[in-house]
C-alpha cells in the first residue's frame, strides 16, 4: 500500500507533538504529586507540633504534673481539645500503644499497628490507605515520650485535583495530536504539491518536452525548480543548436550531391554537345579525303567546318565564362551604365540578324543609368536579344523597353515568337537545357545562353525573370539597381 509523503510526515509530527505533550505532562504530574505530599507532610508535621505544646501547656497547668495520671483522667478531654485545635480527627496512644482517646466517627485502619509500633520507637510514621492517611507521632515531655498522636488525613480532595489534571492533559495531548495532524497535513501538502510539481516536470522532460516552469517558492523547493527549469532550457537549447547543425549539414550533403549531380550532367553536356561538331567535321574531312576533285561537295564542307568551328568556339568560350562564374568570385567593376546606350549598341550589332529574318523592332527606352558592370550587361543582353530573334517567327516582331522604377532599372525584352512550354519553363535557365535541340543545334545554340545571362545579372544584383511565355511570345524582364539607389549602395 502507497502511504503519501504529506501523511506519514503529518502523522510523525502529530505524533512526536503528542511524546513530547506525554513526556511534559508525566513531569508535571510527577510535580504535583510530590508537592502534595510534601505540603501534606509540612502540614502534619505542624499539628504534631502544636499537639505536643498543647501537652505541655495541660501537663504544667496540672498538680502532680504526671503524664500518665493526665492521660488517665483528662486524656479523652485533651483529645477532643486537640481535634478542636487542629481541625483533624485525632487519635491518643499513652507510651505503651494502649489508646487513651479515639473519635467514634474516625476512620479506623486495619494495619496501624505497625505504624504505631514506629511511632513509639520516638519516629514520626504514616500508612496511605486509600485516601486515608494516617500520620502518627510522638508525643514528648522534655526528652521522654510519653505516648503517640495520630492525625487523620483525608487525601480525597488532593486526588481529585490530581486526577482533573491528569484529565487536562489528556485532552491537551489529544487536541495537540489532532491539530498538528490537521495543520502539519495542510503545510505538507503544499509541500509535496510543489514536490509532484517537480515529479511532472521530471516526467516532463524525460518524455522529451522541455516547456518547465519554476516554482514560486523562495526555499531550497524553489531552488530545485529553478535549477531543473534552467536544466531544461539548456537541454531545450541543446538539442536544438544540435538539430540545427543537422539540418545544415544535411542541407549542405544536399547541395553537394546535387552539385556533384550537376557537374557529372555538365560534363557529359559538354562531351555530348562539343562531340556533336566534332563529328560533323570529322565526317566532312573524311568525305574530302575520299572525293577531293568534288567541288561542290569542298564548298559545302568549307561552309559547314566553318559554322562547325565557330559553333565550337563559342560553346568553348560559353562553358569557361560560365564554369569559371561559377568557380571563383569575380570582382565586377560597377559603374554607372547608360543602359538606353548599352541597349542601342547591342540592337545595332543584331540588326543585321534581325533584318536576315524580317523582324520588326519596337523600342521604349527611357534614360536610365544602372548600378552595373557594361561589358556584363552587353553579354545578358545580347544573350536575351539573340533568343528573341533565334525563336520568332518570320516578319515577327521585337520590343525593347527599359525604364527606371523602384530603385532599379527594368529592361523587358518581348518577342512575337514560338513560345516556351509552361511545363519547362522552371528548366530554361539550366545550363545546356534546350526545349528543341535540333532547333537550337540549327541556330548555333547549346542551351547556354540563358545559364550565362542569369549568373551574370545575380552576380551584380540583379535579375532575370521570364514574364510571359505563350503561343504569341516570350517576354523576359531584366532588372539591375539603378545608379544612386539604395540597392547599389
Ligand atoms: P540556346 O543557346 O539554345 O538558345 P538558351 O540558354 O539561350 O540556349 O535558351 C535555352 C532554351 O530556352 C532554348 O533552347 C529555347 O528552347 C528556350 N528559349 C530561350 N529564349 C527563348 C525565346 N525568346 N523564345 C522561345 N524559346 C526560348
Amino acid at each position: 500500500m502507497r502511504i503519501s509523503i504529506k501523511l506519514k510526515t503529518s502523522a510523525f509530527l502529530a505524533a512526536l507533538l503528542l511524546l513530547t505533550v506525554v513526556v511534559l505532562s508525566l513531569l508535571v504530574l510527577q510535580g504535583i504529586q510530590k508537592n502534595q505530599r510534601v505540603q501534606v507532610e509540612q502540614y502534619l508535621a505542624q499539628q504534631a507540633a502544636t499537639a505536643n505544646t498543647y501537652l505541655y501547656q495541660s501537663l504544667t497547668a496540672e498538680p502532680n504534673k504526671v503524664p500518665e495520671t493526665f492521660f488517665a483522667s483528662k486524656g479523652a478531654e485533651f483529645g477532643k481539645q486537640l481535634e478542636w485545635i487542629s481541625g483533624q480527627t485525632v487519635e491518643l496512644y499513652d507510651a505503651d500503644g494502649k489508646a487513651i482517646y479515639k473519635n467514634k466517627s474516625g476512620a479506623v485502619s486495619e494495619g496501624i499497628g505497625q505504624t504505631l509500633t514506629y511511632a513509639l520507637q520516638q519516629k514520626t510514621a504514616y500508612l496511605v490507605e486509600g485516601d486515608s492517611l494516617y500520620y502518627l507521632s510522638p508525643l514528648n515531655v522534655g526528652n521522654e515520650q510519653v505516648g503517640v498522636v495520630q492525625f487523620y488525613y483525608d487525601l480525597a480532595a488532593n486526588d481529585v485535583f490530581y486526577h482533573q489534571i491528569r484529565q487536562l492533559f489528556v485532552y491537551i495531548g489529544a487536541g495537540t495530536f489532532l491539530l498538528s495532524f490537521i495543520l502539519a497535513y495542510f503545510y505538507f501538502n503544499a509541500l509535496s504539491g510543489s514536490i509532484i510539481k517537480l515529479n511532472q516536470a521530471v516526467n516532463r522532460i524525460r518524455e522529451g518536452s522541455y516547456e518547465t516552469a519554476g516554482l514560486a517558492r523562495k526555499d531550497e523547493l524553489g531552488e530545485l525548480g529553478e535549477g531543473i527549469r534552467m536544466m531544461s532550457e539548456r537541454i531545450r537549447r541543446t538539442i536544438r543548436d544540435k538539430d540545427e547543425e543537422q539540418e545544415k549539414l544535411k542541407l549542405a550533403v544536399d547541395k553537394l550531391s546535387k552539385l556533384d549531380q550537376q557537374q557529372k550532367q555538365f560534363i557529359g553536356n559538354v562531351t555530348h554537345e562539343f562531340k556533336t561538331p566534332l563529328t560533323s567535321i570529322k565526317a566532312y574531312l573524311d568525305l574530302m579525303d575520299m572525293y577531293p576533285d568534288d567541288e561542290e561537295l569542298l564548298q559545302t564542307a568549307k561552309t559547314n567546318i566553318a559554322g562547325d568551328t565557330q559553333r565550337l568556339y563559342e560553346m568553348v568560350e560559353k562553358v569557361l565564362q560560365l564554369s569559371a562564374l561559377e568557380k571563383y568570385d569575380f570582382e565586377f567593376s560597377k559603374e554607372k551604365v547608360d543602359v538606353r546606350q548599352t541597349i542601342e549598341s547591342v540592337l545595332g550589332s543584331l540588326q543585321g540578324k534581325m533584318d536576315k529574318f524580317g523582324l520588326r523592332l519596337e523600342t521604349n527606352l527611357a534614360e536610365a543609368s544602372a548600378d552595373a558592370d557594361g561589358d556584363s550587361l552587353t553579354i545578358v543582353l545580347m544573350n536575351l536579344l539573340d533568343n528573341a530573334i533565334k525563336y520568332n517567327k518570320t516578319k515577327g516582331s521585337i520590343r525593347v523597353s527599359c525604364a527606371e522604377r523602384g530603385g532599379q532599372v527594368v529592361i523587358e525584352i518581348a518577342d512575337t515568337g514560338i513560345g516556351i512550354p509552361q511545363a519547362v519553363v522552371h528548366k530554361i535557365f539550366e545550363p545546356f537545357y534546350t526545349v528543341d535541340k535540333n532547333r537550337s543545334r540549327e541556330n548555333g545554340g547549346a542551351g547556354l545562353g540563358l545559364a550565362l545571362a542569369k549568373k551574370y545579372a545575380e552576380m551584380q544584383g540583379g535579375s532575370i525573370v521570364l514574364l510571359r511565355s505563350d503561343a504569341e511570345g516570350t517576354t523576359f524582364s531584366v532588372a539591375y539597381p539603378a545608379w544612386g539607389s539604395r540597392e547599389s549602395a
